[in-house]
């Protein structure tokens, strides 16, 4: 296969199993270019390799999740983010070419479906940091010149952590890193809707939506507004829970459409989740 036979493949692309010699076509394809000394070829070379890559550790994760394993499934999910911020800055894919519309809207709403809570994150100084193209070590005096997210030779620069001090763990609920879920002793994560959408979810790139609306919780109905509030504040519910919006709840929905999202024909319009 030559790059345009790859480029239309991966455009193209909507199965659930990736040809496994792309990469090395690729690798072999980007090292005759730089023989020729083709920056250009190269850089869209790098584009197809990081496409191939995205497409391919969303689909891990799709395929996860039908094996339950929901956990390796949120690493796959949050590589495939990653990858695609590295890409958004070259390549522009609006249109969902290379389905990666679908794609990076799908890992948002997933993400949004998993119960994690709780995750760690490292605390550490970085005493030296190494260029990934030249290896030389950058200080906030000394540059080799290569910037971060460029690419270089069919590569993308970026800086290398060399000689680390670890300070500590912190616990946060909104992590830099993804992947560093805690899992509490006697807790055990409700992956609920996520079993609930892959029942329906069969087709990696199978059109859905997901919509978090507010609605009452069950204890409210009916509350009077100039009456004390249910949770006991001893406040009148106005000025308390109906004022903070402690009496809602998070809904979700999922929509599935059949074909594109314009035809709007909801596979199963009984497919209503909720989750507090
Ligand atoms: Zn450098
Ligand atoms: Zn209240």
């Amino acid at each position: 296969m030559n790059f345009e036979e790859i480029n239309n493949y991966l455009q193209n692309f909507t199965g659930t199993e990736l040809r496994k010699d792309i990469p090395d076509l690729l690798s072999h394809l980007k090292k005759e270019a730089l023989d020729n000394s083709d920056q250009d070829l190269a850089k869209n070379i790098w584009c197809l390799e990081q496409v191939y890559i995205v497409i391919a550790h969303y689909l891990n994760a799709f395929r996860h999740l039908h094996e339950k394993d929901f956990f390796e499934a949120w690493c796959q999910l949050d590589r495939a983010e990653i990858e695609l911020s590295f890409l958004r800055r070259h390549f522009d894919y609006s249109g969902n070419k290379y389905n990666l519309g679908i794609i990076e809207n799908h890992v948002l709403q997933l993400q949004k479906m998993f119960p994690y809570q709780y995750f760690f994150s490292r605390e550490s100084v970085v005493k030296k940091w190494y260029c990934s193209i030249c290896n030389e070590e950058i200080s906030l005096r000394k540059s080799c010149g290569h910037k971060v997210g460029e690419i270089y030779n069919g590569e993308q620069c970026c800086r290398v952590a060399g000689d680390i001090e670890f300070l500590g763990i912190a616990l946060v609920t909104d992590p830099f890193d993804k992947y560093t879920v805690i899992f509490p002793k006697g807790l055990d994560y409700n992956y609920s809707m996520l079993e609930s959408l892959m029942v329906n979810f069969k087709d990696p790139f199978q059109i859905w939506e997901l919509s978090i609306t507010k609605k009452l919780k069950v204890e409210y109905e009916g509350a009077g507004k100039n009456r004390p509030c249910i949770c006991n504040s001893g406040k009148k519910y106005k000025m308390c829970c109906l004022k903070s919006g402690n009496d809602l709840y998070d809904h979700y929905h999922i929509n599935f459409f059949v074909d594109a999202p314009t035809t709007i024909i909801p596979v199963s319009e009984q497919f209503v989740h909720t989750w507090k």
